[in-house]
């Protein structure tokens, strides 16, 4: 018998890999983080009977894989096919979309419902600059074939840094809208950065939509409870009208109702982003693990128990590693 399955909606985030072929300003020191060894990385059969448990036990309704980049996995498209059989009502993955273009259709025909790109600029050297080595016309090529292969909705994700980025929301907003994709502008968090750096380039939610004006006349949508996004709807004269996000960890944190819990490539749960606790559950993912059910039940209460009202980060560690 289980012990505390819940009919509350259930968002997972399987980190698929702590590697990267990027090094962005806000995830990661320009020499990278040091990586799991491979033998230490969870295999697609383990994740996908966390993934079967959940959606078992649990009102699992969203998976989301992720990274590291997600692509630099070999053969990813085994796992969302396998994860794909389950019929998870939303099946979604996160990527730099520096190798997007010859993989879309692939990963279209695997079962993936959408992606969610990383956008953080419109000019090459800026681009190149704050992701540390990224061609922006790779990750452009990469949206194009989401949306040419029905990855959608393509939700593209700006961090915007004061100083590195922030001219450009305006700019950014009328590509998004002129793709037919939706902008989510992501406020920066204290993760894989130093205070003093956070503090010089954190931009608030507030800042980000009135530096939309007004060439953009925005108007947010209610709260949605569970959700991570603040919605906007945009219209302009030259620009049409569609609509975006922010994401707030920082200014208004969603913790209160958040159901989201994230898998570790090296097989922990994490139930909260901002504190260092997770739970180790790879032994329990093992073919032939004995009492699977009542031991699973038990570590995702733990996580999800370590949930923190204030988001007050209690260590920095990169997205990388927990899987943003
Ligand atoms: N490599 C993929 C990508 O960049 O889309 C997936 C992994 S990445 C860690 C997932 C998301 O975390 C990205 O959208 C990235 O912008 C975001 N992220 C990483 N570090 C962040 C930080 N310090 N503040 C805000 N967002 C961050
Ligand atoms: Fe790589 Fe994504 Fe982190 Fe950038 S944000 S370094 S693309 S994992």
């Amino acid at each position: 018998m289980i012990a505390c399955a819940s009919t509350d909606k259930l968002s997972l985030r399987v980190s698929v890999t702590d590697r990267c072929q990027l090094r962005c300003l806000y995830c990661m020191p320009e020499e990278g983080v040091e990586p799991c060894a491979h033998s230490d990385i969870l295999r697609y059969e383990e994740i996908e009977r966390l993934v079967a448990f959940l959606k078992g036990h649990f009102n699992l309704t969203k998976v989301r894989i992720t990274g590291g980049d997600p692509l630099v996995r070999a053969n990813i498209e085994t796992l969302v096919s396998m994860l794909s059989r389950m019929q998870i009502p939303d099946l979604a993955l996160t990527t730099n979309a520096q190798v997007l273009e010859s993989r879309a259709e692939r990963l279209k025909e695997a079962g993936l419902h959408r992606v969610n790109i990383s956008l953080d600029s419109l000019h090459s050297d800026t681009f190149h600059r704050l992701t540390r080595g990224g061609e922006l016309q790779r990750t452009i090529d990469g949206i194009r074939a989401a949306v040419r292969h029905g990855l959608t909705p393509v939700k593209l994700n700006m961090v915007v840094m004061r100083g590195v980025n922030d001219s450009e929301v305006k700019s950014m907003l009328a590509f998004a809208l002129s793709e037919g994709c939706e902008l989510r502008f992501l406020e920066l968090m204290p993760a894989g950065m130093d205070r003093h750096e956070f503090d010089r380039h954190y931009v608030s939610c507030t800042e980000i939509c009135s530096a939309l004006s007004p060439e953009f006349t925005i108007r947010p949508h209610a709260p949605r409870p569970g959700s991570t996004s603040r919605l906007h709807d945009a219209e302009s004269p030259s620009h049409g009208r569609g609509r975006f996000g922010v994401i707030t960890p920082t200014s208004h944190p969603f913790c209160s109702d958040c159901r989201r819990l994230r898998l570790t490539s090296d097989g922990y749960l994490v139930g909260c982003l901002a504190r260092q606790k997770r739970v180790q559950v790879r032994p329990l993912l093992a073919e032939d693990a004995v009492g699977r059910e009542e031991a699973l039940a038990l570590a995702v209460q733990e996580a999800m128990g370590h949930k923190r009202e204030d988001h007050v980060f209690e260590a920095p560690a990169s997205m990388a590693r927990i899987g943003g």
